[in-house]
């Protein structure tokens, strides 16, 4: 079975150690070589465990113009025309939420604002007395 991480910083497509008797998750009869990061955002991946014949398969699959196409599109929240679209569930609707089709740009904006409000949430908003000298 595919595992799915906490949090993790690696990016999606990292090879990662594949677990001691970790099998295939497409051949259960095989063990799997490689465990590859699966779509990751701030909420953790799915990690995919591939035998060599799969690893292959992926590594193929990565480096081909169908998979090139697949991240061409129209983003489904800025509706502008982009090429490295990716799935992205919508913050506030959580994991049960819907998959979107998004855009680098709307990632690193949303990425960038949740960071701006644990910041904000982290602030002490106590401290406006006091450091006013004239
Ligand atoms: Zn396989
Ligand atoms: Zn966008």
């Amino acid at each position: 079975m595919a595992d799915v991480t906490g949090p993790i910083s690696t990016l999606a497509n990292s090879s990662h150690e594949v677990p001691d008797g970790q099998t295939c998750d497409d051949h259960p009869d095989r063990p799997a070589v490689a465990r590859i990061q699966g779509e990751t955002d701030s909420f953790g991946c799915e990690m995919n465990d591939m035998c060599a014949e799969c690893a292959d398969k992926h590594r193929a699959y990565l480096r081909s113009p169908e998979a090139a196409e697949h991240r061409k599109g129209t983003c489904e929240w800025c509706k502008k025309p982009a090429d490295d679209l990716r799935d992205r569930r919508d913050y506030e609707e959580g994991m049960s939420g819907r998959v979107y089709r998004v855009c680098g740009i709307c990632v690193k904006k949303e990425n960038d604002e949740l960071a701006a409000e644990e910041r904000a949430r982290g602030d002490d908003h106590d401290d406006f007395d006091g450091d006013y000298d004239d």
